[in-house]
């Protein structure tokens, strides 16, 4: 066997094994070993270097010193001014510094480091070296430096960091990916909970991403993902984590935050951000997004128990209407239950006719002559009762129910229309992803020719939301539709993605102005009436009519009619109602409908019948709540409290406000917040804060997530036991009765 013992002075010797090789060689002289060294140096398998006893460079393989600027000395450095142990998560920068091994003149094996070379430059700069050396010491034991060799490790380390990275981050948005996000949070939590800190948890779901996906595409649909999560970046708070957990969920971790005045802002500002318009590969696209927040300690103390409660916030969120956030209560996995249930039950509704069409008259502003009926559906569930499409209708569009649900809504609505005397038009509301379904055409040809209804009593009403999917798609509906002779009208004008663009592009006969400027316009300094004046006068240039909707008070009516819309339809002439009420009216001839309502419109105000309890001193009360504003409250159901006192108020799961009587008859008190409430996301109030369940574990109560149910101060705040102060008494039956 041959061995090639390399250099150009060795000979090549004929040995029976490596033992005897050895054995054999003839001791190589000192010149020929360092041609040896320069030819490894040359071939750049291996580069030396080694150092002084004060760690500066002494030599370095001529090779090596390319990698560093030409105007640099290199020699004479120190060698911690040259290297530097990995920062950069990969896990490569081992435990010790490389200054703490020099410093300790430990043996160095193996070691990458970063080369500090040219500059700091972009990522295609960066040179990485594994460097191996042994300290060296003189006869007298005293350490006069290292000697090792260096090897250039750059692309094995960049690929070993890609991949790594690949494990953690979302390849499409280069966000953090389900498993980082899993395990930053179990370690945040895991240390949190020692620290006593708060953490909370967002989880977000995109609304209609679907649709853009279907219509424009998959390429158009990650392109969209990754607009998304570059304004979540811009937007969240410094030292949030943000995740993508997979195909439009993301997930956003805010530490230390358990505000929820200030998560209600941020969300509200995602919200915003993200329902502003895309521009995807020169087509428009329109998404919204619901949020859920759930916030460590108070909803959930483990990863999974946080987790799972911000899953049913946000699902809360989705069935509140969408583009809406929801804070986690108790009460929610309830709701969740009860939404599961409904659509359960949705899938049978039809066949066991259970939904019914009802019909709202639209009138003339001036004349109240009624010139046709809004179709509404309405479902009657056999164990809770009616239940607002403004529910079911969100559901059976995630549960891919809505055509079925559409194309019987349409036959029923022409049916009962060609019952209607004379030229009434009938308007049945079509979704947005009934729009995108070729079959609609043909359903709204067969419907019409089935009840004998000619096309031109039939008007469809439209969404904004339509004109989120492809351009050339909606175009060809929109030209399918009005080849049928069936009008159409644009719904809910003026609350999303309103543009004027679209109006141009479509051919509406109709423009419905939202309830929301009907509600403003009558009070002075508000901009509805404005806005309700370019409509109308915008529509007329196009020659479309108006219809102003949710008319409910007589000022709200003069108004509108003052400014000159078409039509109104509201409560103010009739709520919808059966097919037989219809006939009876308009069976007498009488073709104007009456306006009924109050003379102005009255903001909501809700009376609340609430038990909540109230604490004083260290006593529990059961008491009414019957008015909660952000400042204040009125309770009912303690008799003598002096104006002044000082109470608790315990709206529940932790929520203790503060608050001081400022008025006080009878069994009837006025209370003064000493922190206002903020909004819940769901049109109610809550705590900005919550008593801590830390605060509970340090009096004594096991660490858990906060439970349903009512607080006592924990222990300590209550000051020394006392009798009752204030007599309970009983209201809720309306009877004064001593408690
Ligand atoms: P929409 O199309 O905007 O319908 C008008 C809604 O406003 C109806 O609510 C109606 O009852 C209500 N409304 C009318 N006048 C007044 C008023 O003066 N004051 C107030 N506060 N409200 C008034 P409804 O029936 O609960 O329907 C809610 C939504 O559900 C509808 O909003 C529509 O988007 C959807 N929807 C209803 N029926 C159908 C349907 O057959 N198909 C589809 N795709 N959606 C439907
Ligand atoms: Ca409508
Ligand atoms: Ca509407």
């Amino acid at each position: 066997m041959f061995r090639n013992l390399g250099g150009s002075g060795a000979e090549q010797v004929r040995v029976p094994d490596a033992e005897a090789a050895v054995r054999e060689m003839k001791p190589i002289d000192a010149k020929e070993r360092l041609a040896m060294l320069d030819a490894i140096e040359d071939e750049g398998l291996a580069w030396f270097w080694a150092t002084d006893a004060e760690g500066q460079l002494t030599y370095l393989s001529h090779g090596a010193m390319s990698v560093f600027d030409p105007s640099r000395k290199v020699i004479g450095e120190k060698l911690n001014a040259l290297f530097e142990t990995a920062t950069d998560g990969t896990g490569e920068g081992r435990d010790r510094p490389l200054s703490f091994l020099l410093s300790k003149r430990s043996k160095i094996v193996d070691q990458p480091v970063r080369v500090l070379a040219k500059g700091s430059g972009g990522d295609e700069n960066v040179v990485w070296w594994s460097i191996t050396a042994k300290p060296q010491f003189d006869k007298n034991d005293a350490f006069v430096g290292y000697r090792g060799s260096a090897k250039d490790i750059t692309d094995e380390h960049r690929e070993r960091r890609d991949s790594s990275r690949m494990a953690e981050y979302d390849s499409l948005t280069g966000l953090a990916n389900r498993h980082r996000m899993n395990r930053r949070l179990t370690a945040t939590l895991t240390a949190y909970r020692v620290e006593k800190r708060s953490c909370a948890l967002m989880m977000l779901d995109l609304d209609r991403f679907k649709q853009v996906n279907d219509t424009l595409g998959h390429p158009a649909g990650d392109e969209l993902l990754r607009q998304v999560s570059q304004r979540l970046e811009r937007i969240v708070p410094e030292g949030s984590e943000i995740g993508r957990l997979g195909g439009d969920e993301f997930q956003v971790m805010i530490p230390d935050m358990d505000d929820r005045g200030e998560l209600g802002d941020l969300a509200n500002r995602l919200i915003s951000m993200i329902s502003q318009p895309y521009s995807i590969e020169g087509s428009r696209a329109i998404i919204g997004t619901s949020i859920g927040i759930a916030i460590a300690p108070y909803d959930g103390i483990e990863p999974n128990e946080l987790i799972k409660a911000s899953d049913l916030a946000l699902y809360a969120a989705k069935g509140g209407g969408r583009g809406q956030f929801r804070f986690y209560s108790n009460d929610l996995k309830e709701s969740a239950e009860d939404r599961r249930e409904i659509e359960e039950d949705l899938r049978d509704a039809l066949t066991r006719g259970e939904l019914e069409m009802h019909y709202q008259p639209a009138v003339d502003s001036k004349t109240h002559q009624v010139k046709g009926f809004e179709a509404l559906m309405r479902w009657d569930h056999p164990k809770h009762g009616p239940i607002s499409p403004g529910v079911f209708i969100p559901i059976a569009e995630d549960s891919n129910l809505i055509d079925a649900l559409g194309e019987w809504a349409l036959r029923q609505a022409c049916e009962d229309a060609a019952q209607w005397p004379g030229e009434l038009t009938v308007s049945v509301n079509v979704s947005a992803q009934q729009f995108v379904s070729d079959t609609l055409p043909t359903v709204v040809e067969n419907a019409l020719s089935n009840a004998g209804l000619p096309a031109r009593q039939l008007e469809l009403e439209i969404t904004e939301s339509v004109f989120m999917g492809d351009v050339n798609a909606t175009d060809a509906m929109f030209r399918k539709l009005s080849r049928l002779g069936v009008k159409l009208a644009l719904d809910d004008f003026g609350t999303g993605y309103s543009s004027l663009a679209y109006l141009r592009r479509a051919p509406f006969d109709k423009i419905k102005i939202d309830q929301s400027f009907v509600r403003g316009c009558t009070q002075d300094g508000n901009s509805s009436a404005a806005i309700i004046t370019a409509i109308i006068s915008l529509a007329r240039a196009m020659n479309m009519v108006t219809t102003a909707e949710g008319v409910e008070a007589m000022d709200e009516l003069e108004k509108i009619a003052q400014l000159d819309a078409d039509m109104v339809q509201g409560f103010i002439f009739s709520r919808a109602v059966p097919q037989a009420d219809v006939l009876e009216k308009l069976g007498t001839g009488e073709m104007r409908y009456e306006p009924v309502g109050p003379a102005r419109h009255r903001a909501d105000r809700r009376t609340l019948f609430r038990r909540v309890s109230v604490i004083h001193e260290n006593h529990h009360y059961t008491v009414m709540l019957r008015d909660l504003s952000r400042s204040g409250a009125r309770i009912e159901g303690l008799v003598d409290v002096p104006v002044g006192t000082q109470l608790v108020l315990d709206l529940g799961e932790g929520q203790l406000v503060v608050c001081t009587v400022v008025r006080s008859q009878d069994a009837t008190q006025g209370l003064s917040f000493e922190e206002p409430l903020v909004s819940d996301g769901a049109g109610g109030l809550c705590t900005r804060h919550r008593v801590s369940p830390y605060m509970l574990a340090s009096a004594g109560m096991p660490l858990q997530a906060l439970p349903a149910g009512n607080y006592s101060m924990p222990k300590g705040h209550g000051g020394p036991h006392t009798a009752p102060r204030f007599m309970q008494v009983d209201v809720s039956a309306g009877s004064a009765r001593a408690g």
